[in-house]
């Protein structure tokens, strides 16, 4: 009720309802005082006026009975003598001294007069014929009865109210007869002062009317007529014989003047009210702050659940005997109780947990609250129904001085977190597609496993396993098909090896393998071969099956390598020179592989020094029309003359430039050098020789800012027509990246040829995939002309291949007659090799081709005779 009080308009409404009955009952206490003081003021008034009343009418009363007494002394006496008056008279007058004289007026006119001295002026007064007292004498008459009149100014002075009585003779029939008036005038003075009207200590003001005693129709005579007017005002008739005055009076002092009660009656009931208005407005005020407050604790409460949610902790609290007396909805739910605000034992706390959790749990509270010591911990729980629960624990304790210390602390279910963490921690460690242990974890185990060696005293290796063609395998049966085949490989590979053994994903198609405590290498090369052989077998990464061999590498602790680095790199090396055999085996490192090795890494840095210095040139070699015996196009081949005199063989360098990732460099410097010298000598002969260049793999593949300038600089190229040759590996390896950058080429009518046909890999697909315009057959097909059959068929078969698919062939290598005519015969267009002409510096080639063109020395009759 109260708070409905409180609230919004109805709150108004009260404020106004109290200020109302606070003006109401402050005007009721305050009236009914004021009539209290009136009432009371009033009886003192009229006790006050009834005490003059008394006293004037018995001083009235007594003067008369004076008059009466003379009166009735000239009616008992008609014949008295003046001298029988004067003595009665002076008897008379000396009682009532208010009297001031005693006159006779027989038949209407004075005739004597006690005391005569002064009063002489009286005598003979006929009061018919005085206007001033004619009417009040015929009253007299009139009414037969004793009348007073005035007050009327004294003659001799001063006010006097006149006393008039009639008096009555009997006749002699017996009849009453009107013998005349006696009157005394009777000093309104004494009157006044002896009925107390003129006391100065008066609670009361009178006044008087009823001149000539006409009650409230005559004339005011006495007091401040004025009074009349007030409402306080209480009046009295006075009787005076025939006649009557009326007497009014009204305090003299307003008893409310000047009386602070009325005020204090306001004043406190303003107060009051004002007082109930103020503990409203603040009662008000409270209920509106209780009330933000609430909705601030509604507000954060609702908050922490949300963010109790969010976060899945709970909060509790715990008492001295165990006992849970707080636990949130979040830390309920965490726990699989039900909500609810009842407390809840330690017991129930851990119902959900099998024993042997729940014991560790329980314990972990009991010695908090008996120690008191905070913890923060996080368990693994076993729940009743065999899942388990990460739990995070907090505890602070609140009060370590008493004994009846309280904990309070959070829970927080951390499985998820848990989860995600085990989760990292395996991709951190393990391969996604197959399961194995990761490069990092691999290096790790193998640091592990050296360390035992080292301190077993036992050998170790570390094969380096990679997969032949796998590039192909990905591109020709796709992505799916590569990552079931690697899994593939990879049981294959476990199956080998002990358990104990590690095997690991090294990066896409390489795999390293620890083979640990061994007492004789037989062994691991027992395995190596194992695996060679296993991997003849069939693989089915899709439905149709497929054959793939792996290259193996080992490398030995502690005979090669006692680190974890040079024992890998070994392997590698190793691997490396399988590959260079041939794939499909496996090879132990040799100490000529470390020669090797660090020769071309002495080489390498030759190259990059000799590339730095401008050491590399460009030679030519021509490309001659069979149709025409002259010079149609010319390949450029880098060549490098070391300092000392020495050349080296491109095929030795470029190899380390790849390796090292320089051949993009020494690509683009051949590339500027033999433009500008083909287009010279185009320019110089008035000829349109072709110019092939040779770009690597990698040029095509790796996106570096030298290969971009490469392909810009080919975009500049005008009137030079160009012939890019690649090997067939490069279009095997990485056909995405490779298409755009040769479908460019092609459009800016670059010719694209496969150098080396024959010897690369077995698909053709990409003939029909890719903007090829020519086709050059390896020299090792070319110098088996006339010795081998098959091959003579196999390089016929190109030949006609390439017709059928409208591309150009160049026939490589030519260094005898007999070849270039067996070529000549087949229909081969264009040919190359040293029976023609040797790779040769630019100024030779000038003259070389002066010869061939200028001279028109043809090599048409060169051909003719060969045949
Ligand atoms: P290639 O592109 O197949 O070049 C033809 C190779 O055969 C050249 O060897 C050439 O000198 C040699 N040759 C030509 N006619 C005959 C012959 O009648 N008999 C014999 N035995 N050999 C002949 P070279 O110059 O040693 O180059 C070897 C390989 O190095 C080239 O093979 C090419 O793959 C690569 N190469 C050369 N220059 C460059 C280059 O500027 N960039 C790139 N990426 N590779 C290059
Ligand atoms: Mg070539
Ligand atoms: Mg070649």
């Amino acid at each position: 009720m109260t708070e409905w009080l409180l609230n919004g308009r109805a709150f108004l409404l009260s404020l106004l309802v109290i200020f109302i009955l606070g003006y109401a009952a402050q005007n009721t206490l305050s009236l009914r005082y004021i009539d209290a003081v009136r009432t009371e003021e009033r009886a003192l008034v009229t006790e006050r006026l009834g005490n003059v009343r008394y006293q004037l009418e018995s001083l009235i009363t007594n003067n008369l009975s004076l008059i009466n007494g003379v009166a009735a002394f000239v009616s008992s006496y008609p014949d008295f003598t003046p001298a029988q008056f004067q003595t009665y008279a002076q008897t008379v007058l000396s009682r009532e001294p208010s009297l001031v004289n005693l006159a006779l007026a027989p038949n209407l006119v004075v005739s004597q007069i006690y005391p005569l001295a002064g009063n002489e002026a009286a005598l003979g007064l006929n009061y018919l014929q005085n206007a001033d007292q004619r009417d009040a004498v015929l009253r007299v008459v009139e009414s037969g009865e004793m009348v007073i009149a005035g007050p009327l100014q004294l003659v001799q002075g001063g006010f006097a109210f006149v006393g008039r009585a009639p008096i009555y003779v009997t006749a002699a029939n017996g009849e009453k007869q009107l013998w005349g008036i006696v009157s005394a005038p009777i000093l309104a003075e004494n009157i006044y002062r002896d009925a107390g009207l003129l006391d100065d200590d008066q609670e009361i003001r009178i006044a008087i009317r009823g001149r000539n005693g006409l009650g409230n129709q005559g004339d005011f005579f006495f007091g401040d007529q004025e009074i009349v007017n007030n409402p306080r005002l209480v009046s009295m008739p006075v009787n005076i014989g025939g006649g009557s005055w009326e007497i009014v009076a009204i305090p003299t002092q307003d008893m409310l003047a000047g009386n602070p009660l009325v005020t204090v009656v306001r004043v406190f009931t303003t107060i009051a009210v004002l007082a109930i208005l103020i503990m409203l407005g603040l009662a008000r005020r409270q209920v509106d702050r209780d009330k933000a407050f609430k909705q601030i604790i509604f507000r954060n409460e609702k908050f922490l659940r949300a963010v109790e949610t969010v976060s899945h902790v709970g909060g509790w609290r715990m008492n001295s005997k165990l006992m849970f007396t707080e636990l949130s909805d979040q830390a309920r739910s965490i726990l699989d109780l039900p909500a609810g605000d009842e407390m809840v034992s330690l017991q129930a706390f851990c119902s959900a947990f099998d024993e042997s959790s729940a014991e560790v749990m329980r314990n972990q509270f009991v010695n908090a609250i008996k120690f008191g010591e905070r913890f923060d911990t996080e368990m693994c729980m076993h729940l009743l129904d065999g899942s388990t629960q990460w739990l995070h624990l907090k505890a602070e304790v609140l009060d370590t001085a008493s004994k009846d210390r309280e904990l309070m602390g959070a829970i927080q279910d951390v499985s998820l977190a848990k989860k995600a963490e085990s989760l990292i921690e395996y991709q951190a460690n393990y391969d996604a597609l197959t399961g194995l242990p990761n490069r990092a974890l691999f290096r790790d185990r193998l640091d592990t496993a050296l360390l035992a060696a080292q301190r077993h005293s036992t050998k170790l290796a570390v094969m380096f396993i990679d997969v032949d063609n796998f590039k192909s395998v990905n591109d020709n049966l796709g992505h799916d098909a590569g990552d079931a085949l690697l899994i593939e490989v990879s049981q294959r590979i476990q199956d080998c090896i002990r358990e104990t053994d590690t095997v690991a994903r090294y990066s896409g198609d390489e795999f390293v393998v620890i083979i640990g405590d061994i007492n004789s290498t037989s062994v691991v090369g027992r395995i190596a071969n194992d695996m060679s052989e296993m991997m003849n077998e069939p693989f089915h990464p899709t439905e149709r099956q497929v054959y793939c061999t792996v290259s193996i590498g080992i490398s030995l602790f502690p005979d090669d390598a006692d680190d974890v680095e040079t024992l890998i790199i070994k392997a590698d090396q190793a691997m490396y020179e399988v590959k260079k055999d041939g794939r499909n085996g496996w090879q132990f490192y040799t100490a000529q592989m470390k020669i090797e090795s660090e020769y071309r890494h002495h080489l390498y840095n030759e190259l990059l020094n000799a590339l730095n210095e401008n050491q590399l040139q460009v030679y030519f070699q021509p490309i001659i029309d069979v149709s025409t015996g002259s010079i149609s196009e010319c390949e450029a081949l880098v060549r490098w003359q070391k300092q000392d005199g020495q050349w080296v063989s491109p095929e030795e360098f470029i190899s380390v430039a790849e390796e090292r990732g320089i051949i993009n460099r020494i690509d683009f410097l051949v590339l500027q050098s033999a433009c500008e010298s083909i287009q010279k000598l185009n320019k110089t002969l008035i000829t349109d020789l072709r110019l092939s260049v040779n770009v690597s793999s990698r040029l095509l593949h790796l996106r570096d800012l030298v290969a971009q300038d490469w392909l810009a600089h080919i975009r500049t190229l005008q009137g030079l027509k160009l012939t890019v040759e690649i090997t067939e590996r490069i279009l095997v390896e990485d056909a995405q990246s490779a298409r755009r950058i040769l479908d460019e080429l092609h459009q800016l009518g670059v010719n694209i040829s496969i150098d080396d046909f024959g010897t690369g890999y077995s698909g053709l697909s990409y003939f029909s995939q890719f903007p090829v315009s020519s086709m050059k057959i390896d020299r090792s097909f070319i110098n088996k002309i006339g010795v081998s059959a098959t091959e003579e068929a196999l390089i016929e078969s190109m030949v006609l291949m390439a017709g059928k698919l409208n591309l150009r062939v160049v026939a490589e290598g030519v260094e005898t007659a007999e070849q270039l005519a067996f070529l000549s015969k087949l229909g081969c267009s264009f040919v190359q090799g040293y029976y023609l002409a040797k790779p040769m510096p630019y100024e030779e080639l000038v003259e070389f081709a002066k010869v061939n063109i200028i001279n028109g020395k043809s090599l048409a009759e060169d051909l003719s005779s060969a045949s």
